[in-house]
């Protein structure tokens, strides 16, 4: 064995090593259908604006670490209840390491219970906080198995239960009334965690909520709603809770050209939620042109991508990828999940020729 070689596996965790790297797949020159973008960008006005406002930026100096500024834009704009404040993360994927981290125990292994197939950044953090990680398989038809949620709960006591509200990658909301009897199961011993990444093509939400339930957070991004490049989420909860869990964010983890962009953008919010809206009318659009296909097994989706089920999605994936139509293949992820594909929700342009060169791909 190589020195480098010793070195790594005397220094990296085993459970690290045995990973593989989270794939992002190379989209260039592809139609890019596969990571749940918004396919619009801000309008060029108002692009010239920011382009000035960002080259006004201080670099040499650190963020205003207090985040107050954006952090007020969040609480006015996107629906915090009063007395409720938000903390911030490099993208919602840093606020699920952030709960991991504060939840992980040190004389025990805590534990992350989650609906499986789900967002995989859920076990992932789990595993590398330290903390066992416990899937409950879907129903077949991709809906929340409740009684078994509950026996996990019952069981294993855990510190965090994470539900993607829609869940990721199947696209449904998991009923209101499962999620609530989940937040109460969890009552003195855990929190639930309700991950509204595409809450802006849902419309649906637990954020009003949070006055009822001490152990409800809800956990946002703005990443789906067209800032993605940002990386930016943010997440509220009781004030108590938020203050300790805050305690584990890195001190200036969003950086000082996230900070204005998000601000700006903020400030000019309903044209993102123009973008929300069109992007809805071509969800319909797109899932009632899947539907009338011979074969094809259309999932009801509340959020910007569509999970649909072919005869071969292996080759039919490969087939799109020849016509240079990049989507995501999820039909390894679960048993669930046979056969299935995800198609990101993009413009009518888009969403015509990626359906053009799916009939291609079927029938060949
Ligand atoms: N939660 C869910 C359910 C997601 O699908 C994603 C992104 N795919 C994220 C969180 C992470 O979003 P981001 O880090 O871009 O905020």
């Amino acid at each position: 064995m190589s020195p480098i070689d010793m070195l790594v596996n005397s220094t990296i965790r085993p459970d690290v090593r045995a990973v593989a790297s989270y794939h992002v797949a190379d989209a260039s020159g592809f139609i890019k259908l596969d990571a749940m973008e918004n396919p619009y960008h801000l309008p060029h006005h108002l692009r010239q604006v920011l382009a000035q406002r960002l080259a006004d930026v201080a670099l040499n100096r650190y963020p205003v670490a207090s985040y107050a500024s954006i952090k007020q834009r969040i609480n006015d704009k996107l629906g915090v209840p009063a007395g409720y404040d938000v903390i911030l993360g490099n993208g919602s994927d840093e606020l699920i390491s952030i709960l991991c981290m504060a939840c992980a125990m040190q004389d025990r292994r805590a534990v992350v219970v989650a609906p499986t197939p789900s967002f995989v950044m859920y076990q992932r953090s789990a595993q590398f906080a330290g903390m066992d990680y416990v899937g409950v398989p879907l129903k077949a038809d991709m809906t929340l198995d409740l009684p078994a949620m509950l026996v996990a709960i019952a069981e294993h006591k855990p510190a965090l239960v994470f539900l993607s509200y829609p869940n990721n990658p199947t696209g449904n909301l998991f009923a209101e009334a499962d999620i609530v009897a989940i937040i109460k199961a969890l009552d003195g011993f855990g929190l639930a965690i309700v991950d509204e990444a595409y809450e802006p093509f849902a419309q649906q939400t637990f954020m009003q909520r949070l006055p009822e339930f001490h152990n409800l957070v809800v956990m946002r991004t703005v990443s789906k709603l067209g800032l993605a490049g940002i990386r930016l989420g943010y997440m509220s909860a009781a004030p108590q809770l938020l203050a300790e869990l805050d305690k584990v964010r890195p001190p200036y983890n969003i950086n000082v050209l996230t900070q204005v962009a998000a601000e700006f953008a903020l400030d000019h919010v309903e044209v993102l939620n123009q973008q929300a809206a069109a992007l809805r009318a071509a969800r319909a659009d797109l899932t009632a042109a899947l539907a009338r296909m011979p074969g094809v097994e259309v999932f009801p989706s509340a959020a910007n991508f569509i999970l649909i089920r072919v005869p071969n999605s292996d080759d039919v994936h490969a087939k799109l990828l020849s016509h240079k139509v990049l989507i995501k293949n999820v039909s390894k992820m679960h048993s669930v999940l046979a056969n299935c594909l995800r198609i990101t929700v993009s413009t009518p342009e888009e969403n015509s020729a990626f359906l053009d060169a799916f009939a291609a791909s079927l029938a060949a």
